[in-house]
């Protein structure tokens, strides 16, 4: 490590001060601190914002959750009302990395920090969710920019959440055995408006799939999804999985989110 300075403001608007003046937000840790660690990032300042009381609230308004930035992923899963009204949310809360992971991760720090394979990207995008910030709103559809990237400007603070809560909905992932990140997961949600499926783990950052979507607002069945081809060409290819292979589980979590789905 080397030297840097620690604050803990008590307010967002404390927070979004610190921020703007260049202080790096604090979450978990899960990642900010490894990439420390490793000199891959080397802020002069945190801002943790763990002590922001409000940052951590989960509440439902009306037909949608809104989650704090601070939820961790153990509330996510554990809250009844999400179980209850949004069971596929809580599932990919409680299946991400291990019990430390949960008990520390945050959904803020994992949105922001926009991993090409994290979990709850696919989920905010798939539910069609809308990212507030100490600024603005910003859709999802508007938010992921490919590997590591995002629309946040600098110093902007994600404070919530808002999904709105679907008809169905299922979250499917083949995880890589050592991390429990997904090498390829998938998200689809059922709405009044359509159907709307987003992959994470197969590409240099979290996409929707307007083929599946497609397929699947004609008919919502297994079947339809078989009969929609995906492209490998710009999927990733590693020593975990090759391109072929995961265009290969695309089809398949695809089919069993749907079955799933339908119970
Ligand atoms: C061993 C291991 C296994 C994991 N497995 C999975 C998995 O299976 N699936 C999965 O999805 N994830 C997985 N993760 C990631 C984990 O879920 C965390 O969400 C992720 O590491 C981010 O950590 P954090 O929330 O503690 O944020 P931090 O590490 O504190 O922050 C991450 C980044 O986001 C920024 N940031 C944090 N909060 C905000 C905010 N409110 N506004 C703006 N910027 C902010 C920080 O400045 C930093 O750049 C795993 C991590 C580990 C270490």
């Amino acid at each position: 490590m080397y030297p840097f300075t620690l604050e803990r403001p008590a307010s967002v608007a404390d927070a979004a001060k610190l921020a703007a003046a260049g202080g790096k937000p604090l979450a978990g840790g899960q990642t900010l601190l490894a990439s420390m660690k490793l000199r891959l990032s080397a802020p002069e300042q945190l801002v943790d914002l763990g002590g922001i009381t409000e940052l951590a609230t989960i509440k439902k308004e009306g037909d949608a959750f809104v989650i704090g930035a601070m939820a961790r992923h153990l509330d996510v899963a554990n809250h009844a009302e999400i179980q209850a009204a949004y069971p596929a949310l809580a599932d990919l809360a409680s299946r991400i990395g291990d019990r430390q992971v949960r008990a520390m991760g945050t959904i803020g720090g994992s949105v922001a920090n926009n991993d090409p394979a994290a979990c709850y990207p696919s989920a905010v995008l798939a539910s069609g969710a809308t990212i507030v910030t100490d600024q603005r709103e910003i859709a999802a559809d508007d938010f992921f920019q490919g590997l590591f990237t995002t629309a946040l400007a600098e110093g902007e603070l994600i404070t919530a959440i808002r999904f709105p809560i679907p008809k169905r909905a299922h979250y499917e992932k083949l995880r890589q055995k050592a991390s429990h990140f997904p090498l390829v997961g998938v998200f689809l949600a059922q709405y009044d408006a359509g159907v709307r499926v987003a992959i994470t783990g197969a590409g240099n950052g979290v996409f929707r799939h307007t083929g599946l979507e497609d397929a699947l607002n004609q008919r919502f069945t297994p079947e339809a999804v078989a009969a929609v081809k995906i492209d490998a060409s710009d999927l990733n290819s590693d020593l975990h999985a090759s391109a072929a292979y995961r265009a290969n589980l695309i089809t398949v979590l695809t089919q069993r989110a749907v079955a799933k789905a339908l119970g």
